[in-house]
């Protein structure tokens, strides 16, 4: 008998944590599934969607750069995900066993700063890319004050704000930052391989969150920065693990196990 699976598809893949993540939930709840890793390029994209749309198996997949945007093409889109964020990073079968996309990196990203009170207080935003349209797709839903957002190219953050209907300002990253509640690092840098994220953060106020969503490595040059001024700090594994959490009940109907968060990040760190 062959089990339920999912996948996660990108390439390169071998560097995902997702199956990881998956397979240690699915373990700790006993369930009899499994989660793989597929290496599908571009040009493979539309027959990999083909194959599985008609494996009773396969429960979705979630997918990583370079499909987010094209993948769009191949799936319902039920909540808008098109015109929102503008990328999918899930995809699973609704009840009627057709294919859908959405984005759990928005809520994902969001999780962990449920809690705060953001309410009209000033944000500052790192970055202008894919995983900071997720970012900025979740602030303009909570209420948050003027939005800053830093990046390399401003001109692509001015859209991003317009696009998101944010109020507030895009900045070149030597721009000093503004009195943020929370900062988020949504950019490249200070992952490894790349340039470090190098902000003075003497205007942010004692009780701001420093967030940094980048996860290799998982404690950043601006988390060490935040830590040494005795800011509150979120690392990126937050993220990962919150936007795995959403996909997984998608897959396989059942919320993750809780109680696991300590065990499951350091099998990540590992
Ligand atoms: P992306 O779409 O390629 O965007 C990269 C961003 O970084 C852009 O804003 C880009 O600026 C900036 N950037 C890249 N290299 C730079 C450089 N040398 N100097 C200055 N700016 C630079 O990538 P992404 O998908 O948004 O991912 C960004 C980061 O988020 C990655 O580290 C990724 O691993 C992480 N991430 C984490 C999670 C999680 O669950 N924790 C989820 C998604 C992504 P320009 O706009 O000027 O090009």
């Amino acid at each position: 008998m062959s089990l339920p699976y999912a996948e996660v598809i990108g390439d390169p893949i071998s560097h995902s944590k997702s199956p990881l993540i998956h397979k240690f939930w699915l373990d700790r709840l006993g369930i009899a599934a499994d989660y793989r890793r597929a290496h599908v390029k571009a040009e493979g994209l539309a027959a990999y969607i083909e194959s599985r749309r008609s494996d009773p198996d396969w429960r979705g997949c979630n997918v990583t750069i370079p499909h987010k945007i094209a993948v769009m093409d191949h799936v319902a889109d039920p909540g808008g995900v098109r015109a929102s964020i503008g990328a999918m990073n899930t995809i699973a079968r609704g009840e009627d066993g057709a294919l859908f996309g959405t984005n759990t990196d928005a809520g994902g990203f969001f999780a962990p700063i449920a809690g705060l009170d953001l309410e009209g207080r000033p944000v500052a935003v790192v970055g202008a890319g894919g995983a900071a349209r997720a970012v900025l797709f979740a602030l303009s839903k909570a209420n948050v004050g003027p939005v800053t957002v830093l990046n390399r190219s401003p001109l692509k953050a001015m859209g991003l704000l317009a696009t998101f209907g944010l109020e507030g300002s895009a900045k070149p990253l030597d721009a000093p930052l503004p009195e943020a509640a929370l900062l988020v690092n949504a950019s490249a840098l200070g992952m490894t391989g790349q340039p470090p994220l190098d902000l003075d953060l003497s205007p942010l106020p004692e009780d701001a969150v420093v967030y940094d969503i980048v996860y290799s490595p998982l404690e950043t040059g601006l988390l060490k920065a935040a830590a040494a001024r005795g800011i509150e700090t979120v690392d990126g594994l937050e993220m990962l693990i919150g936007q795995a959490a959403i996909a997984f009940s998608l897959f396989f109907g059942v919320a993750p196990p809780e109680g696991y968060e300590d065990e499951l990040k350091a099998l990540l760190t590992r």
